[in-house]
């Protein structure tokens, strides 16, 4: 697998620039372990997915993308570079099993990555002004780091914490002790309404019809599942080479996917001549 490279609906604010290239690396056998191994201990989806993404991607506009450059895209970029991992490992068509919420019977639909609608970042982006009664402010994006930071919080809290961390200016000025808690529910709904307008978005609510009743479904689908690491039988095509080439388990590992399945398909078929 050649590495791949992709334009980011929002992208990574570096030096006053916005960077929108992503480069991912080839997808190696050791890299499919850690995949693996991080869906096992999947206890933070925000930590997970900087994992998994810093193993995946190479550099976002020339810059290396360790960790902390990946905590830094924002939510839209983080579930979009998802959606392309997977599907550079299980290809773009996958089925989501659902349940008709008024006749009750199970259907399949198909899903295709590249068709679920992206919306491109606003002007200002990664900010945004919002005028409030008594206040201008100036707000960022929520990034995966906001995520992780919230995540083990209860809902207030985890409000109370994301607008400290995504109000940078209030007329501007840092913001004052008490700032966020004097916000009205109002005012809290206008920074959200004005944040949703420049923020990038990946759809995950896809709208279709019951094929027994008929009725309107809304299927919800989760960004940030890798599939093919869940259930792959890695250990059995690392097993099947080894048998049949003799190579060491870390040559095996540095394969790419694309090497690794060209190999096993080749002792596929040299099997079922001799059969
Ligand atoms: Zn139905």
């Amino acid at each position: 697998m050649a590495e791949f490279s992709v334009q980011l609906p929002g992208g990574f604010l570096h030096e006053n620039r916005i960077h929108r290239q992503a480069i991912f690396r080839p997808i190696c056998g050791e890299t499919e372990l850690f995949f693996q191994e991080s869906n096992r201990k999947k206890d933070s989806i925000p930590c997970y997915v900087t994992g998994i993404l810093a193993a995946a991607l190479d550099k976002i506009g020339g810059i290396h993308a360790n960790p902390f450059v990946v905590s830094q895209l924002c939510v839209a970029d983080r579930q979009y570079l998802m959606l392309q991992l997977a599907s550079m490992l299980e290809g773009d068509v996958f089925w989501i099993l659902s349940s008709c919420s008024s006749c009750k019977s199970d259907f399949d639909i198909c899903v295709k990555r590249s068709d679920l609608p992206v919306k491109k970042a606003g002007l200002g982006y990664p900010f945004a002004t919002v005028k409030l009664d008594e206040a201008e402010l100036t707000c960022r994006i929520p990034v995966g780091e906001d995520q992780e930071k919230i995540e083990p919080l209860a809902d207030d809290d985890a409000l109370h914490l994301l607008l400290e961390n995504c109000i940078e200016e209030v007329n501007g000025n840092a913001p004052q002790e008490g700032f966020i808690d004097s916000l009205t529910a109002a005012d809290i709904g206008c920074i959200e309404d004005v944040l949703e307008d420049i923020s990038p978005s990946v759809t995950t609510s896809l709208l279709t019809h019951c094929p027994e009743c008929d009725a309107e479904q809304v299927v919800e689908l989760d960004p940030y599942t890798l599939t093919g690491t869940e259930t792959g039988n890695f250990y059995q095509e690392i097993h099947t080479l080894a048998m049949a080439y003799h190579w060491s388990e870390q040559d095996i590992m540095a394969l790419p996917r694309s090497r690794r399945r060209t190999y096993l398909d080749l002792i596929d078929r040299s099997r079922g001549m001799y059969e």
